[in-house]
C-alpha cells in the first residue's frame, strides 16, 4: 500500500513534493523559513482533520498545524513531516440576532472583521487582517477593541477541537471547563481547533489614529507625557510608541468608537511638546483593521522578541529610546501597545492567559531581504530586547521566538504552567502538538 493510498478518503487534497499547489501551502509568512513536509493535507473540514492526526500518528510524522502562517518560527511547517492545512476551512458564519461568529479554525482576521462589520459587529482581533484566527486566538488575541471587550480568547464561547487520538470534543464554561481553560491562552498544545464561536459586540464601526512624531532627542519627554496620559486614558483608547528604523518616535493612540471622544483626548497629546509632525485620521474600523497589511507582509526574513511590561518607570523610558541602537548598523523597529482595561478586569484564574496586569507590550522587530544580514539583524533585536529585559514581568506567548522552555516559563505564571501541564498529560501525553510554544507532558 503506498503512503498517499494510507491517508485514506479526504474531502480536501493530499499534496506532496511537486504538486500544484504543494510550494504555495508550505510557505509561511517569516520568508526564512522553508521546510519541506513530506505530505500536506489540506482540509476541507472536520472529518479531514480526524484522518490527518491518525494518519499522522500512524506513520509516526511529525505533525504541523497550519492557520495564517504568521507564526515567526514557522510552527506550521514541519520538516519531512505532515503538516495540516486549515486555510480551506476559513468560513465565518454570523447570527447577528445572537451576536454570535462561528468561526472555522483556518479562517484569517479579515474574514471575521469583515463578515462581523456588516452586521454593524466586531469582536477582539489582531491588528493585521492575514493572521489566523487560529494561532492568535489560542495564545490570547491582542488588538484594538482588548481594552473595551478583553482578549480574543476572553471572547470564545466555545471550542470545537480534534484531540490527538482523533476525537471530536467541545469545551465551553459547561463543557470540558479545564480544557476551554487551557485552550483560552495555552497555545495550539491541546489539539486542534476546527471552529471557534465568539461573542460578538455592536461595535467597531468606526476609528480613528493619532500619530505625533518626534526627533529623537526630543522623545524622553515626549514619552514620559505618554506614559503619564495613558493612565487616564478611556477604553476606547490604545496607547501606541514606536520608533522606526530611522530614528523617528512616533507617539499616539489608536481609538474604536464615537471620534467625539477621540477629539478631546487629541488635544491633551499637546502635553508631549511640539510634535515635528502630526496627523489625526479617521477611517472605517475594517481599514484599521487591514492599516498594517503591507508593512507586516509575506515573505521578508523575519526577527521579532517582546516583553511584558508591568509598569514604564523612567529607567525603561532610557532602554526603549537607546536600546535599539546597534554598532552593527542595523536598528530594529521597536513599539509599546497599551493593555489594561478590559483585559484587567478578567478574574486572573479565569483563562491560562498570565499577565493580565501588563501595562505595555513591548516589541521588537527587524525585517530584511538578504541572508547575509541574518546575524546582525537579529543580534540587533534580541540587543533592543535584553535592554529592556529587567522591566519585563513577562512575556506574551504569541510574541515568543527561539526562547524555547524558558520562554514558556516566562509565558504563564508557575501555577498556570503546572496546570497546563496536567492538562498536556490528559490531553496529549505524548507530545503530537509539539510544533509550537510548547507545553511539554510530564508523562508520555
Ligand atoms: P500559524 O503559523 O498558522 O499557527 C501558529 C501555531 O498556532 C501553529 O503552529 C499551531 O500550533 C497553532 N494553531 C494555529 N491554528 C490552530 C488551530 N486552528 N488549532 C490548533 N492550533 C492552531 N498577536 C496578537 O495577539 N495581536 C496582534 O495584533 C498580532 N499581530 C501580528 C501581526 C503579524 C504580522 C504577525 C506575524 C503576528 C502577529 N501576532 C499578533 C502574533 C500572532 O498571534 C501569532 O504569530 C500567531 O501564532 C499567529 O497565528 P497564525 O494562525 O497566523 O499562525
Amino acid at each position: 500500500m503506498t503512503t498517499a493510498n494510507r491517508i485514506g478518503r479526504l474531502d480536501g487534497q493530499l499534496l506532496r513534493p511537486g504538486d500544484a499547489g504543494y510550494d504555495e501551502s508550505r510557505t509561511v509568512w517569516n520568508g526564512m523559513i522553508d521546510r519541506r513536509p513530506r505530505m500536506i493535507v489540506r482540509a476541507a473540514g472536520v472529518a479531514d482533520v480526524v484522518t490527518a492526526v491518525r494518519t499522522a500518528r500512524d506513520l509516526d510524522l511529525e505533525l504541523g498545524v497550519r492557520c495564517g502562517g504568521h507564526s515567526g518560527m514557522g510552527f506550521a511547517v514541519p520538516q519531512d513531516g505532515l503538516m495540516i492545512d486549515l486555510t480551506p476551512m476559513g468560513g465565518v458564519h454570523v447570527d447577528p440576532a445572537a451576536r454570535r461568529a462561528r468561526v472555522q479554525g483556518g479562517a484569517l482576521l479579515g474574514a471575521l472583521d469583515r463578515a462581523a462589520q456588516r452586521h454593524g459587529l466586531a469582536t477582539t482581533a489582531g491588528n493585521v487582517s492575514h493572521t489566523g484566527v487560529g494561532g492568535l486566538t489560542l495564545g490570547g488575541g491582542m488588538g484594538w477593541l482588548a481594552r473595551q471587550y478583553g482578549l480574543a480568547c476572553d471572547n470564545v464561547l466555545s471550542y470545537t477541537m480534534v484531540t490527538a487520538d482523533g476525537d471530536v470534543v467541545r469545551a465551553s464554561r459547561a463543557e470540558r471547563p479545564d480544557l476551554f481553560w487551557g485552550l483560552r491562552g495555552g497555545g495550539g498544545n491541546f489539539g486542534i481547533v476546527t471552529e471557534f464561536e465568539f461573542r460578538l459586540h455592536p461595535a467597531g464601526t468606526r476609528a480613528l489614529v493619532a500619530e505625533y512624531t518626534f526627533p529623537l532627542d526630543k522623545a524622553i519627554a515626549a514619552l514620559r507625557a505618554w506614559r503619564d496620559l495613558n493612565a487616564e486614558a478611556p477604553r476606547e483608547a490604545t496607547f501606541t510608541a514606536a520608533i522606526g528604523a530611522d530614528g523617528n518616535v512616533v507617539l499616539g493612540f489608536v481609538w474604536v468608537g464615537d471620534p467625539v471622544g477621540a477629539g478631546r483626548l487629541a488635544r491633551r497629546f499637546a502635553a508631549l511638546g511640539r510634535p515635528a509632525a502630526s496627523s489625526v485620521t479617521e477611517m472605517s474600523y475594517v481599514d484599521l483593521q487591514c492599516r498594517d497589511d503591507t508593512v507586516a507582509r509575506h515573505s521578508l526574513r523575519r526577527y521579532a522578541k517582546g516583553h511584558y511590561l508591568k509598569e514604564f518607570p523612567d529607567g525603561a523610558i532610557e532602554a526603549f529610546v537607546h536600546g535599539g541602537t546597534s554598532d552593527g548598523g542595523f536598528r530594529p523597529n521597536v513599539g509599546l501597545q497599551a493593555y489594561g482595561g478590559a483585559i484587567a478586569d478578567v478574574p486572573d484564574e479565569d483563562a491560562a492567559f498570565s499577565h493580565r496586569g501588563t501595562l505595555f507590550e513591548f516589541g521588537t522587530g527587524t525585517s530584511w531581504t538578504d541572508p547575509a544580514e541574518d546575524e546582525a539583524r537579529m543580534t540587533a533585536a534580541r540587543r533592543s530586547a535584553a535592554a529592556m529585559a529587567p522591566f519585563a514581568n513577562g512575556v506574551y506567548v504569541n510574541s515568543l521566538a527561539d526562547e524555547g522552555a524558558e520562554g514558556v516559563r516566562r509565558a504563564y505564571t508557575p501555577d498556570k504552567l503546572a496546570r497546563l501541564v496536567a492538562l498536556k498529560d490528559s490531553y496529549d501525553p505524548h507530545n503530537v502538538f509539539h510544533l509550537n510554544q510548547n507545553i511539554q507532558p510530564s508523562v508520555g
